[in-house]
């Protein structure tokens, strides 16, 4: 769908800092985004509060992104993931009884990995290609490539 709203059908890159930074604003209501100093997030690259429709991203990362990192940019996408699935209804959805484990899928980092790699490497565009070629055309790491094509086949 966001493939679709961003026309982005036969673009192999995918812009995600553009789409952070113009598009959600306008599909998401309140959207803001929040870029933090290394400091104030030592341990992590990102983090989204879905109540709150913000996302943090760290300083180096999202710098990193604009120049088109691979790993950053999948960090920027997986926060996306974040504020898109994880809404405050299947928070407390996925909430768990004593001694109940989640499915793979019903973890919402699994979720917001499985959201990253599909938005940054869109399966009509990337089933005939190999790894190397995903890698570098898409703008993500080989092992995102490598993970999304044995996936796709
Ligand atoms: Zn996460």
């Amino acid at each position: 769908m966001i493939r679709q709203i961003t026309g982005t059908e036969n673009t192999l890159y995918f812009p995600i800092v553009h789409f952070v930074e113009c598009v959600l604003p306008q599909i998401v209501d309140g959207f803001f985004l929040e870029i933090l100093p290394k400091e104030a997030m030592p341990n992590k690259c990102g983090e989204t509060f879905p109540a709150e429709k913000k996302i943090q991203i760290r300083e180096d990362i999202y710098e990193l992104a604009i120049k088109g990192d691979g790993f950053a940019r999948f960090s920027v996408a997986h926060e996306v993931g974040h504020l898109l699935i994880n809404d405050v209804d299947s928070i407390s959805l996925c909430r768990l009884e004593p001694g109940e484990k989640l499915k793979t899928y019903e973890d919402p980092e699994w979720q917001a990995d499985a959201f990253g790699g599909e938005l940054l490497m869109y399966y009509p565009l990337i089933r005939s290609m190999d790894e190397d070629d995903i890698a570098e055309q898409c703008g993500v790491t080989h092992r995102a490539a490598h993970i999304q094509n044995s996936k796709a086949k």
